[in-house]
């Protein structure tokens, strides 16, 4: 289990473009690109650019709300483009007993297979 040691994450590499991915959305705010360990045909992984103190959901506050809202809605989008839009899943792993692994939060955005319920 990894803790949250407010340190810089792998993500702030691949939003600056200093390491690959494949993007699937990208706008001021928001970056979305494919989860190098897909759990599903569609796995993608939903980031704000700017961390700003959100290294999980847990660490939420009140100026986070439009981001918040703007990540949900990035997910909508992702999902549209990738075709899911009749069945898929957004996650978002917060803490080590959740088993999250980057401190920088991030909404899994899970289609193109049958999701169970509950996921374990
Ligand atoms: P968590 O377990 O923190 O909710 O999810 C972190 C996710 O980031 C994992 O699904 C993992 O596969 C993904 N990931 C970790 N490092 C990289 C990377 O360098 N590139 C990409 N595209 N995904 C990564």
């Amino acid at each position: 289990a990894t803790a949250d040691s407010g340190a810089p994450t792998i993500f702030d590499k691949i939003i600056n473009k200093e390491i690959p991915s494949t993007i699937v959305y990208e706008d001021d705010k928001v970056l979305a690109f494919r989860d190098i360990s897909p759990q599903a045909p569609v796995h993608i992984l939903v980031v704000p650019k700017l961390r700003d103190g959100l290294t999980q959901l847990g660490k939420a506050e009140e100026r986070h709300v439009d981001i918040l809202g703007q990540l949900l809605h990035a997910a909508k989008i992702v999902a549209e483009k990738e075709g899911i839009l009749d069945g898929f899943r957004v996650v978002i792993n917060n803490g080590p007993d959740a088993c999250q692994s980057v401190y920088h939060l991030h909404l899994h955005v899970l289609g193109g297979r049958q999701m169970k319920w509950p996921p374990g």
